[in-house]
C-alpha cells in the first residue's frame, strides 16, 4: 500500500538529539529550541518565534493574548481543521462560520463584512494547502473594523503572498510541525508573533503564567505567577529533531515541488477531460507544496475514486468535514446551508499521497490508477 503521508527524516534528527541529550538540557528552551526560533525568525521576518508543542497550542495562546472572553466573536473558515474554532471556543467565544472561494478554497473575503459584528474580535485566515487567503482585502476589512488577525499557517511555511512569506500578515500566526505537514518533529508547532506587543506577555503564557524567561535573562530576580498561562513548550529533544527538518528545509522543498509538478502535469488533460479540478494557484501566491487534491464531479464519485484507488494499493483520503456542521458547529449555530460553497467541496475533495520520500516509482503507480478511472458526469 502506497500511504498517504509517511515520516520523513533528513538523517541529521538522531545526531541532534544525541546532542541535546549530552547538552543536559532536554527540558524546553535549551539550544535547539532557540536554534529553531531563530531560524523561523530568519525564514519569516516575524518579530519573534516561539515554538509549541502543537499548532492547536499556538492558536490557544492566540486566544489567551487576544484576551478573548465570552460574548465574543471569532470569524472562521468552516472548511478547517477543528483548533482554527476550538482555541477561540475554549474561551468562551462564539464561532461564527465563514464559507471559502470556490477557487482557492480559502475564506471568502467578499463576504467577510457581512459576517462582522460589533462584538467581533478576531478573524482566522487559514491558506488552503499553502495558497495565500486573499491578504490584502482581509487586512483592510480587519482594520476597518479594528479585528485581529490570526493566521493559522498550518500549511504556508515557506509559502508566500507577493512575495512576502506566510505568517507575517496576522499580528500572531502559528505553524504545525505534525507529522503530515511538510517539515515535521512528529507534534509541533510555533506561534510567530508580527505585533511586538504580544511578546512579552506570549513568553510569559507559554511559562505556565510565570516571568520564568524574565528570570533567565536576570530582569528579575525570583520567578512566580503574574497571569494566565499553560505548558506550551516543547522539550529540547523534539526541537533537536525539527532543527534537522528546518535545516534542510531546501531539499524537502524540492522533492515536494518536484512531486506537485508530476501530478499537476500527468493528470491535467485527464482532469479536464472528466470534469475534476486540480490546485489553484493564483499568481501572486508562491506555495509551499503541501498537497494535491483533486475535486470530483460528484461526491459519489469522490467517494469511487478513494475506493478505486485503495484496489490499486494506494491511500487517498478526503479532508476536513464542514465545521458548521459537526456536533460542535451545529451546536454553535451552524445550519445545513449556511457555508455552500464548503459544503459541496467538502464532499467531493480528494488528496493523494504526497510526502518528502515518495520516489517516482510509487508515485507512477498513482498516476496510473487514477488515469484508469473515469469519473460519472455531474
Ligand atoms: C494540522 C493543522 C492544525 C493542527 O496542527 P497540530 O500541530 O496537530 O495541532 C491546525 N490547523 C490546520 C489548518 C492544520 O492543517
Amino acid at each position: 500500500m502506497i500511504p498517504f503521508n509517511r515520516p520523513y527524516t533528513t538523517g541529521r534528527e538522531f545526531d541532534y538529539i544525541r546532542q541535546a541529550i549530552s547538552s543536559g538540557h532536554i527540558s524546553g528552551d535549551g539550544a535547539f529550541s532557540r536554534k529553531c526560533q531563530s531560524l523561523l525568525e530568519e525564514i519569516t521576518g516575524c518579530s519573534r518565534a516561539l515554538l509549541t508543542t502543537s499548532c492547536t497550542d499556538a492558536l490557544e495562546m492566540t486566544a489567551l493574548l487576544l484576551n478573548i472572553r465570552p460574548g465574543d466573536e471569532v470569524i472562521v473558515p468552516s472548511f478547517t481543521f477543528v483548533s482554527g474554532a476550538n482555541a477561540y471556543a475554549l474561551r468562551g467565544a462564539k464561532i461564527v462560520f465563514a464559507d471559502i472561494r470556490r477557487d482557492t478554497l480559502n475564506l471568502d473575503e467578499t463576504r467577510l463584512e457581512a459576517l462582522i459584528t460589533p462584538r467581533t474580535r478576531a478573524i482566522v485566515a487559514v491558506h488552503y494547502a499553502g495558497v495565500a487567503c486573499a491578504m490584502e482585502s482581509m487586512l483592510a476589512i480587519a482594520a476597518g473594523h479594528s479585528v485581529a488577525v490570526v493566521e493559522d499557517n498550518a500549511h504556508g511555511l515557506l509559502g508566500r503572498y507577493r512575495g512576502r512569506p506566510l505568517g507575517t500578515f496576522g499580528a500572531l500566526a502559528t505553524l504545525s510541525f505534525h507529522e503530515t505537514k511538510n517539515v515535521s518533529c512528529g507534534e509541533g508547532g510555533a506561534l510567530l508573533i508580527n505585533d511586538p506587543a504580544f511578546v512579552e506577555r506570549a513568553e510569559i503564557l507559554r511559562e505556565k503564567g510565570t516571568d520564568r524567561s524574565r528570570f533567565f535573562r536576570g530582569l528579575v530576580d525570583k520567578y512566580t505567577w503574574v497571569d494566565l498561562g499553560s505548558s506550551f513548550l516543547p522539550s529540547d529533544l523534539l526541537a533537536a529533531f525539527l532543527y534537522a527538518q528546518l535545516e534542510a528545509r531546501d531539499s524537502i522543498q524540492a522533492a515536494r515541488r518536484r512531486v506537485w509538478t508530476v501530478y499537476r502535469d500527468r493528470l491535467c488533460d485527464w482532469a479536464a477531460s472528466h470534469g475534476v479540478s486540480l490546485p489553484y494557484v493564483p499568481d501572486d501566491c508562491e506555495q509551499p507544496y503541501h498537497m494535491f487534491y483533486l475535486i470530483l464531479p460528484t461526491a459519489e464519485s469522490r467517494d469511487a475514486l478513494i475506493a478505486h484507488l485503495k484496489t490499486r494499493g494506494v491511500m487517498a483520503v478526503f479532508h476536513y468535514v464542514p465545521l458548521h456542521l459537526s456536533a460542535m458547529g451545529l451546536q454553535a449555530g451552524g445550519y445545513p446551508g449556511q457555508c455552500p460553497v464548503t459544503e459541496d467541496v467538502s464532499g467531493r475533495l480528494l488528496r493523494l499521497p504526497f510526502f518528502n520520500g515518495l520516489d517516482e516509482s510509487d508515485q507512477a503507480r498513482v498516476v496510473e490508477a487514477v488515469l484508469e478511472f473515469s469519473p460519472e458526469p455531474r
